[in-house]
């Protein structure tokens, strides 16, 4: 089963659903607000009902858009970890080089990256009310990490 976190990992987990054909279970977790962590703990805004057992010894697909500090995924998968599953298997669009501020558990058996990137805030095309607007922001950060970069 795949597993999104919501709400960065839904459009990544309906697209690999595609691919997987299995069904998408959604969890909420909130860490930002206006762009700005809030908390050291993501705040459950919604999970998986527990006592259906609906995890166990099921082979899971963590998604989400990015592994920013980390906090959000490694908090999860702790969450997920307690439900006795068979594989976990987490996976990211874009994870950041830079200090995380939170370590994985024990007990992933993959973690896949699509794209290790630089520390910037990425704007992703659906979060773009404008997407000529969206293709210009990017544009200019591709410039500017181009430019930091020499
Ligand atoms: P973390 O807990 O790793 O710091 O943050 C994870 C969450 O913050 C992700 O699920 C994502 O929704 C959001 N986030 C972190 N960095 C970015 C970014 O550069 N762009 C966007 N759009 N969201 C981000």
């Amino acid at each position: 089963m795949i597993v999104a976190i919501g709400s960065g990992g839904y459009i990544p987990a309906r697209i690999m659903k595609h691919f997987i054909r299995k069904p998408i279970y959604t969890v909420g977790l909130s860490l930002y607000e206006d762009d700005k962590i809030v908390a050291n703990t993501p705040r459950k805004v919604q999970w998986i009902e527990e006592v259906e057992k609906v995890l166990e010894g099921k082979s899971v697909l963590l998604i989400d858009e990015t592994d920013d500090t980390r906090t959000t995924l490694s908090y999860c998968v702790a969450e997920l970890l307690k439900n006795n599953l068979k594989e976990l298997t987490v996976m990211v669009l874009h994870a950041k080089d830079k200090e995380k501020r939170a370590n994985f558990p024990e007990g992933i058996d993959n973690y896949l990256i699509a794209e290790k990137i630089p520390d910037v805030w990425i704007c992703y095309p659906w979060e773009a009310s404008d997407i000529i607007a969206h293709d210009q922001e990017v544009a200019k950060q591709n410039a500017r990490i181009g430019a930091e970069a020499k």
